[in-house]
């Protein structure tokens, strides 16, 4: 299940079609998504829970990737959605995902994304501050709306990923500091517009060990008895996303480690469990497809300059993330070492580095495991169109993203008179 391509005939493909095809039809830069995989993985997930009591909320975090027909896919295999904005709230309605099944995180929430989601009726907000629940009342009241509410708690855990994608810490911007939990639930319970339906965390992102979410769990826990010793009963414990993915040799724990897990630890509570993973369901079922413009030579190192660049693919720039880099077309030749670079004028736009590879100007590279935020951080800096998004569905290529067309990216700016 790990890679979505095969190398067949001499070619890489995705299920049954050769990446030159896209290529030829599309173009390059082209994000591609495998529909197979992305089923599988979902499928997988849920079957990794299947022992629970009950079936446990699977909420896509929508900024993975936040592309229609994926959302589509998934609300198809019944997905709920976690969402960190308005406009990923109308995504969701747009792909016929269902609002009752969506969670609201962000530490941010306007007063306009507040009414917007109560009034679609959205499972619960996420909340994590004072402040944003002062707020939240007070819309609700004025809309006439009792609105669902979650406390996000920030256990405390070092999640030991990157500091960036790191977020159940103190000093992280997210989420209720738990020696302020309780005061919070009490704060909510006394507010007439609000119902407390849950308690929340996420501890942060490309996590590939259990232990971080073990602690994790038995602090929920601890703050779950402390609560209903108070005679606050919660309905559901949403312990976020953040489980890893295998880019180059980290050992993320299976989905089934992770589920046996949490589950021996959560015994046979009553409340619903709810998840919000988003890199484990669609990283590894997306790739970027790129062609080399130029090669070139250097004294320390030698450069293959792609026509994919760091507005396409963000990570490495700004994680120093690594991503598998494939030939789509392997040659005979010797390989040399490259560093894989767009044309973006920034010294920080690298794709790889110092990678083995045997290529001449023109060959595609698949970049690997891009499904999840590649697409979703991508910008037009350096005025550069957005990729193309294709799903390969057997045999079938669908376009569900066309690329940008270049006047597209100024149409909303105007002259001074
Ligand atoms: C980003 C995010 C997720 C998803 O994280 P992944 O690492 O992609 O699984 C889940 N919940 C919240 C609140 C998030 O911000």
């Amino acid at each position: 299940m790990d890679a979505m391509h095969s190398l067949r005939g001499g070619e890489l493909h995705v299920d049954e079609v050769p990446l030159s095809a896209i290529a030829e039809r599309f173009g390059t830069p082209t994000y591609v998504y495998s529909r197979a995989m992305l089923e599988s993985r979902f499928r997988a997930f849920g079957a990794a829970f299947a022992s629970a009591a009950q079936p446990p909320l699977v909420c896509y975090a929508v900024k993975a990737n936040p592309n229609l027909a994926i959302l589509n896919l998934f609300a198809r295999l019944g997905s709920g959605f976690d969402i960190v904005s308005g406009g990923e709230l109308a995504r969701v309605i747009a792909a016929g995902g269902d609002p009752g099944r969506t969670v609201f995180s962000g530490v941010g929430k306007s007063e306009a994304e507040m009414r917007m989601a109560l009034e679609a009726g959205i499972l619960c907000f996420n909340i994590e501050s004072i402040p944003e629940l002062e707020r939240l009342a007070r819309v609700a009241r004025g809309c006439g709306r009792v609105a669902p509410v979650s406390i996000r708690v920030n256990p405390d855990v070092d999640p030991r990923t990157h500091p960036y994608i790191s977020t159940g810490l103190e000093a992280n911007k997210f989420g209720v500091s738990h020696r302020d939990v309780l005061a919070l639930y009490r704060a909510a319970r006394a507010l007439d517009s609000v119902r407390i339906t849950g308690i929340d965390c996420h501890i942060g992102s490309q996590i590939t060990e259990i232990g971080p979410y073990a602690d994790a769990l038995a602090r929920v826990l601890d703050m779950v008895d402390g609560l209903r010793a108070e005679g606050i009963e919660l309905e559901h414990i949403d312990l976020g996303g953040g489980l890893g993915i295998r880019y180059d040799d980290e050992t993320p724990p299976s989905i089934d480690e992770y589920a046996k897990a949490l589950l021996s630890a959560y015994g046979t509570r009553p409340q619903r469990l709810v998840f919000e993973p988003g890199r484990w369901l669609v990283g590894g079922a997306g790739l970027l497809l790129t062609r080399v413009e130029y090669l070139k030579p250097g004294a320390t190192r030698n450069f293959a300059i792609v026509d994919a660049a760091m507005n396409d693919l963000m990570r490495p720039s700004l994680y120093e993330a690594w991503h598998p880099v494939h030939e789509v077309c392997p040659r005979q030749s010797t390989a040399h070492r490259y560093d894989v670079v767009g044309p973006v004028c920034e010294s920080g736009d690298w794709l790889a580095r110092d990678r083995e590879l045997a290529i001449e100007p023109g060959d595609l590279l698949a970049i690997g495991a891009a499904g999840a935020y590649g697409m979703s951080m991508s910008s037009n800096y350096n005025t550069r169109p957005r990729a193309a998004e294709v799903v390969i569905d057997g045999s079938a290529m669908h376009e569900v993203r066309a690329r940008e067309d270049i006047a597209d990216l100024y149409a909303h700016e105007s002259l001074l008179p």
